[in-house]
């Protein structure tokens, strides 16, 4: 590198910026601005974020210089960059000509690598003039964009080590690949139609290949045909909203009847024809990870989401899905996986069966990735879903915490993610779906390999769940390596703590709610209430059990549930009131349920809280007799609550705190709903006034459990809380009551989160005890 011979009053200055600012184009983002800001130097990476050495000709030219490249710096950073801090320090003045991109030692920094991230404008713009060589080129990205943790196969990030490895560039792409003042400056996937991934239609009868193929697909989705569409994580199944026909067949192929079907629209007013939109929403809604979101139905098209007042939108991602929605408006777009297997990635993998023709592509999808989902409630994102655009974007944990070690946390069964610990990070897998299914627990193997080979990673250490029949808690029992086991609900818990930096000094109360955890005592947890840390807990609180009659059954059809709160509320079989949504049940069933029940057998007992919401949403008649989805029921219940009326009375329930856990009981509520059946209240009505009581009865639990314990902070986690209603309710009751609430934020509550939290507590034991022998 050159240096000026003279000017000993130049001045200088060395700038660190914190965050993740690797891997997400922000080394020629700063290159640019030097540039455009007048100041010379060098940029590099360092372990957690990047250094610069910025140099002008005199102090006076410095300080301004270097205060309107700060706040550049902020405001027009990458759309995937995030600044935790910048330290400004001075430095001793070298004289430099330029201002470069320095390559950093390879040592033991831990390279980032960034989410996929949608179609910046730019690009958008270059698609659709017709004078640029990139128009109409559906592949078209650059370092503010495109494919990113779905194409790579290995570290360093580099184009060799990608999927578009076999694509050589062309002289134009290389000419601008190379050159540090364009956009594509060392952009890994980029491509032109000269050299790039190419599309391919095809007929998945005949297997013959058709010509023009934006154009064909587009006619033939006019047409009512169903095809699945290559995007960045997997296929989509795409089809015409409107056409009943089309959208039946596709439930028919995906054996889908009542699963709500995510649509993909042109352009937010599109969506505002069908959806409300708040500026929260929105801003999720266009963001760079462009996730589906979940919005407030304006206007219903029917068999897209039966049964619900929410409806998931997600806007085109790539500049294949823009070409496309530009004619056609509106689409379904649900992934095309089989039932029960993770989204497909590749043609073989039975796409042929179902769709009537493939729109794909020759660039391999490494790591597969569903589309994330989220709902915004209190102006935050709440993910139902974390995948693609998210993942695998790390967490800082704090520094209490911090080891140097490297650790894996393997998660629990359904839903599950896996979560790595790494130089002071977390970072957590895409969703995997349910492992009982072996092809899934395939792709959880899959998954764990190329996080391995991504972060170079090995793990010293594993954690589990204290399931012992998991498959995971076999995979760490043949591992030959440590592991620790972590129960369901304080893992739970503690993914939040993690998230939220909490301290590891103080406890809070872990209000842990959802369908199904293995509990201490082998027992079925599922409405717990914690008083716990990052090292241990206690279990101070629970719903009352109630048999789960026929186990894994009871979950999936809700009038055992139902039958099981009545016989728990009214006793004997001869005192159970006659409800008219258990009449459509063949008696003898009815009679053979309560007779397993009485004699104690296939009916563990269980502290459920979905299991209750089950029972509630059978007796109001509106759950199905079987469920097709897990959650089904309580979604209906919350669907019609939220859009009932609000400032419903709560029904009564009961605490006893004379026991260990205590006790809150759902009898005297059942009793009532009962009660107000007889009278013909509105389904309506019944599930609103029951979610109020849920809500006053945890905010009186944890209030009760504060004064006590002293905990001034609630968590509020379990798949439950992915209830809007109830999340919004509980965590105004709880403010009231002087307590902190803390939920996620960037994972989802439900069992997504497992496996961060396994590896918060597996780094709190180790700091305490050292490392297992
Ligand atoms: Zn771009
Ligand atoms: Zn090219």
């Amino acid at each position: 590198m050159k240096k000026m011979k003279s000017s000993p009053a130049g001045q200088a200055c060395r700038v660190t910026v914190f965050g993740v600012v690797q891997g997400v184009g922000f080394r020629p983002f700063v290159y640019r601005l030097a540039h455009r800001h007048k100041l010379r130097g060098w940029v590099k990476n360092i372990g957690y974020g990047v250094s610069l050495h910025l140099e002008a000709e005199d102090s006076a030219n410095l300080k301004a210089r270097l205060q309107s490249f700060l706040s550049s710096l902020e405001a027009e950073k990458p759309p995937l960059a995030l600044i935790e801090s910048v330290k400004v320090e001075p430095a001793s003045f070298v004289g430099f000509e330029d201002f470069r991109i320095i390559k950093s030692a390879r040592g033991e920094s831990f390279v980032f690598i960034s989410p996929d991230i949608a179609t910046c404008p730019s690009c958008l713009e270059e698609i659709q003039n017709p004078a640029e060589r990139r128009y109409r080129y559906p592949f078209t990205n650059c370092t503010d964009c495109g494919p990113r943790y779905t194409i790579v196969q290995s570290l360093p990030y580099d184009r060799p080590r990608t999927t578009m490895a076999d694509f050589t560039m062309c002289p134009d792409c290389r000419r601008e690949y190379e050159d540090p003042l364009d956009r594509r400056y060392h952009a890994q996937p980029i491509a032109c139609p000269r050299c790039g991934p190419e599309l391919e239609l095809k007929d998945t009868k005949t297997g013959k290949t058709l010509d023009r193929c934006l154009e064909t697909a587009i006619a033939l989705i006019r047409r009512g045909k169903i095809l699945a569409i290559k995007g960045l994580g997997g296929f989509h199944l795409v089809c015409d909203p409107h056409n009943h026909r089309a959208v039946a067949r596709l439930r028919c192929l995906k054996q889908r009847k009542t699963k709500p079907l995510a649509l993909m629209a042109r352009d937010v007013e599109t969506v505002e024809k069908y959806a409300f939109l708040s500026e929260a929403e929105k801003k999720e809604l266009i963001s760079a990870s462009r996730p589906i979101v979940l919005l407030k139905k304006r206007q219903d098209i029917p068999g897209i989401a039966p049964h619900l007042n929410e409806v998931g939108f997600m806007l085109p991602y790539t500049p294949l899905h823009h070409l496309l929605l530009e004619e056609l408006g509106l689409v379904v777009a649900t992934s095309s996986n089989q039932k029960d297997a993770p989204i497909a990635k590749d043609e073989k993998e039975g796409i042929a069966s179902l769709a009537d023709y493939i729109l794909t592509h020759n660039r391999p999808i490494e790591s597969r990735s569903d589309d994330s989902v989220l709902k915004v409630v209190a102006g935050k994102p709440l993910f139902l879903r974390r995948a693609r655009g998210y993942v695998p974007f790390p967490q800082r944990v704090p520094s209490e915490l911090r080891l140097p070690c490297q650790i894996m946390a393997l998660g629990g069964e359904l839903k599950d993610t896996i979560s790595i610990y790494k130089n002071g990070y977390a970072i957590t897998s895409q969703f995997l779906g349910d492992l009982d299914e072996y092809q899934n627990f395939l792709y959880f193997e899959e998954t764990l390999n190329h996080l391995k080979r991504l972060f170079s990673f090995e793990p010293e250490l594993l954690v589990c769940d204290l399931h012992p029949g998991f498959r995971t808690t076999h995979f760490a029992q043949k591992s030959g390596l440590p592991f620790f086991q972590v129960q369901h609900h304080f893992a739970h818990t503690l993914a939040v703590l993690l998230e939220h930096g909490f301290p590891p000094s103080s406890k809070v109360i872990g209000i842990s709610l959802d369908g199904y955890g293995y509990g201490q005592d082998g027992g079925a947890w599922g409405g717990e209430f914690l008083l716990a840390n990052y090292s241990s807990f206690t279990r101070v609180a629970r719903l009352r059990e109630v048999p789960l009659p026929g186990g894994d059954q009871a979950a999936r059809q809700p009038w055992r549930m139902a039958l099981a709160y009545l016989q728990d509320a009214f006793g004997a079989e001869n005192n159970l009131p006659r409800v008219e949504a258990l009449e459509k049940i063949d008696p003898r069933k009815k009679r053979q349920i309560l007779r397993m029940m009485e004699a104690k057998v296939r009916s563990p007992l269980t502290s459920s809280c979905g299991r209750l919401f089950d029972a509630v949403s059978f007796l109001a008649g509106i759950a199905p007799v079987e469920v097709e989805f897990e959650a089904e029921a309580p979604m209906r219940l919350e669907a019609l609550a939220l859009a009932s009326s609000s400032g419903h009375k709560p029904y009564p329930f009961s605490l006893t705190m004379d026991s260990c856990p205590w006790e809150l009981s759902f009898v005297p509520t059942i009793r009532a709903i009962v009660r107000e059946l007889d009278r013909g209240v509105s389904p309506a009505t019944i599930a609103g006034r029951f979610h109020t009581t849920l809500a006053q009865a945890i905010a009186q639990v944890a209030r009760q459990v504060s004064i006590e314990f002293g905990a001034k902070t609630a968590v509020l986690t379990g798949g439950v809380f992915l209830n809007r209603k109830l999340l919004e309710d509980t965590t105004a009751r709880l403010e009231e009551a002087g307590l902190t609430v803390l939920r996620s934020v960037r994972y989802s509550p439900n069992d997504e989160s497992i496996s961060l939290g396994q590896l918060a507590y597996a780094l709190a034991r180790v700091k305490k005890e050292g490392f297992p022998r």
